[in-house]
């Protein structure tokens, strides 16, 4: 089989049954990537966009992408460090070598410093299981937040792609979460201290994002969290890749029904409060961040330093 314009095909797209060359597919994804951000305006002539990057194929296809196309806006990009020996090195790794290469700005948080504990020490803090990635979730928006903002951005992007989107819609579709079903990819509410989060890659699959990060020779960090069992999102994953293969467009199909839905859905809206003990965007009196670090007993380091 042969690409459209002729040449031999290097990717295969399921659900528009069609081969693509390398200089086609990559091409389309790019336009894929100017299509999300240009017609979510997503972002805005003068914005300064810091890029949250992990060191992984998503978030460092996305710094790359973002580069492509930054005319009129400017880039920053940081990465944080979770405490994860073994892991997060390597991803930081990477991400500091692209934007080396791209000439732009790099900065590392580390979990140690920003909240006073390490992923590492959680078990042994909350001295029993508990689920890594709900708390190492909640500290990440915590610091990329925090650090999006004292970077002075007026965004913050994140590397979610297409099936992370439609896992999460998925997700709490079983669950039967109708309010955090529609808050999903919503603002928490305004405040002057939340930096809204944008998520260039959200229409784009997984596996071209894989395709694309190799076919451009991006180095990248492919290891799994060697905490991450959160069973519910990777029983979805398996969920939507068996629907996928048998009925090709199911997660286009999953977060473009949730896109027409969510104008219908109640949406939480109202300002957010600042959280009594360290100040950052809260709903309630104390921030998420918060409430967990205290159920660890973990001093949160002296800021003022
Ligand atoms: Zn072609
Ligand atoms: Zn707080």
């Amino acid at each position: 089989m042969q690409c459209k314009c002729g040449s031999d095909i290097v990717y295969y797209r399921r659900y528009e049954a069609r081969g693509y060359c390398m200089k086609c597919f990559l091409d389309s994804v790019e336009k894929k990537f100017r299509r999300t951000v240009s017609k979510n305006k997503l972002i805005r002539k003068g914005d300064k966009v810091a890029v949250a990057v992990s060191g992984g194929k998503d978030s460092l296809s996305m710094l790359y992408l973002l580069n492509g196309i930054a005319k009129g806006f400017s880039l920053i990009s940081f990465s944080v460090d979770e405490g994860i020996s073994g892991y997060r090195p390597k991803g930081i790794e990477c991400a500091a070598e692209l934007a080396r290469f791209l000439g732009i700005e790099h900065h590392v948080y580390s979990y140690r410093k920003e909240i006073g504990m390490e992923m590492d020490s959680l078990e042994e803090l909350a001295g029993k299981k508990v689920k890594n990635c709900t708390y190492c979730g909640v500290f990440r928006r915590y610091v990329l937040n925090k650090k999006a903002r004292e970077l002075g951005a007026a965004k913050l992007a994140v590397g979610h792609n297409l099936d992370d989107e439609a896992q999460s819609v998925m997700m709490n579709f079983v669950r039967g979460d109708l309010n955090r079903f529609s808050r999903l990819g919503a603002s928490p509410g305004e405040s002057p201290k939340f930096v809204p989060r944008i998520k260039p890659l959200r229409d784009i699959p997984e596996k071209e994002i894989a395709a694309y990060a190799v076919l451009k020779g991006i180095k990248f960090s492919g290891d799994e969290c060697p905490h991450s069992f959160d069973n519910v999102r990777r029983d979805m994953q398996g969920v939507l890749n068996d629907f996928e293969l048998k009925y090709p467009g199911t997660k286009q199909q999953v977060v473009g029904f949730y896109d027409r839905l969510r104008g219908s859905l109640p949406l939480p809206g109202g300002s957010l409060k600042e959280c009594e003990e360290c100040g950052e965007p809260s709903s309630g009196a104390l921030c998420k961040a918060c409430e967990l670090l205290f159920s660890l007993k973990v001093k949160r380091p002296d800021q003022s330093s």
